[in-house]
């Protein structure tokens, strides 16, 4: 089951404060779609909106074409799954994926069917008799993922749903969840400040900052194509270089760049790994000054012989770094030149 969801300028203030401005936002139906930001950016709030939980002080919430604004949790066909995982330790696993069965009255015999299907789906179906205290982290999560499925919401809402595992296993849940999700068809929104997470995996990532929308797209798009310096800055490493216009095209400290830019001054973003020996926006000669190796690449850093104490970290395949203090061409490939909009 699925559903479309769609914000229509939802505000919110807590007290004088705010902290969601005028949102708008269309989830297709069947999405996998994140709601990426920093800590206090309002994702929570407006995963809190769509849950129910929290009534935006203006705008509507529509589930499925249905206005669902002033609908409590339980009247709405979403489910959430919380960090915590709340599951029952006293229960086994089968009990606990069927609890919210049978809290809508589904009979035994179909509640421990269904039960036993969620928990297959998840890898765990030869574990059905278990109580929670007796899995791994990873497990946890996966029970507290089939609990929250097996009531076959149209909309799953996901806070931090991998916070508490450590770097490896939350990688490989990542990949897991989008597999699920990719089965079932469900809706999936979200919410983690991971970017990493954010682009293994979504369809489309919200960025959020200061209770409004940054960018929103493909994977590809926030990370190569970022509609603001914000995500830029925030999808990952960037080189950040100040340019200004000399008639159309950018001028930097290091010399003219092929590029035409609107407005007077603009910063250059090239990516460390989209700085090389080719490509199709020349950077001027350099000279490596420091360099060290990261395992799946080396990282160099680059001074332009035309503007001296400037850095350019570039990110080169193993092998292919100069020496120290030699010199070389650089350039680069799928640069932005953006401004830094003050949001009004
Ligand atoms: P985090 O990743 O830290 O959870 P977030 O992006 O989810 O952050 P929200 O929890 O949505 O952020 O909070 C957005 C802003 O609203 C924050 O500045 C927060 O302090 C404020 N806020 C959230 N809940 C309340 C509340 N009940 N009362 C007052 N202010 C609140």
């Amino acid at each position: 089951m699925t559903a479309e969801v769609r914000f229509e300028a939802i505000h919110h203030r807590f007290g004088n404060f705010t902290a969601l401005h005028k949102v708008d936002l269309t989830i297709a139906a069947g999405e996998f779609i994140v709601l990426l930001g920093p800590s206090g950016c309002g994702k929570t709030t407006l995963l809190s909106i769509l849950g129910g939980f929290v009534t935006p002080t203006e705008g509507k919430v529509i589930i499925n074409g249905k206005d669902m604004t002033h609908v409590p949790p339980r009247g709405r066909p979403t489910t959430t799954m919380f960090q915590d995982y709340a599951l029952f330790p006293h229960m086994t696993l089968l009990d606990n994926v069927g609890f919210g069965l049978r809290m809508r009255g589904v009979g035994k015999s179909e509640r421990r069917t269904r039960a036993q299907e969620m928990l297959e789906m998840v890898g765990l179906g030869d574990k059905a008799s278990r109580r929670p205290h007796e899995l791994s982290g990873g497990q946890r999560q996966r029970v507290a993922l089939a609990r929250a499925l097996a009531v076959s919401p149209d909309v799953l809402l996901l806070d931090e749903p991998l916070g508490a595992l450590d770097m490896k296993l939350r990688r490989q849940m990542q990949d897991e969840l989008k597999a699920i999700q990719r089965r079932v068809g469900t809706t999936f929104v979200h919410v983690t400040h991971d970017q990493e997470e954010a682009m293994a995996v979504a369809d489309r990532i919200v960025v959020m900052n200061q209770g409004r929308i940054e960018h929103c797209g493909s994977p590809e798009d926030v990370y190569l194509r970022p509609a603001s310096l914000f995500s830029a800055n925030f999808m990952g490493e960037m080189n950040r270089i100040p340019v200004t216009a000399n008639g159309q095209n950018a001028q930097s400290p290091f010399g003219p760049i092929a590029m035409t830019m609107t407005g007077r001054e603009g910063v250059l973003c090239i990516r460390p790994e989209n700085i090389g020996f080719s490509g199709d926006v020349s950077l001027g000669p350099a000279r490596l000054v420091e360099s060290g190796f990261f395992g799946t690449h080396h990282r160099c850093h680059f001074e332009p012989l035309a503007a001296e104490g400037t850095r350019i970290v570039a990110h080169l395949p193993q092998g292919s770094q100069p020496g120290i203090g030699q010199n070389v061409e650089l350039f680069a490939t799928n640069a932005v030149i953006l401004r830094d909009e003050v949001a009004a």
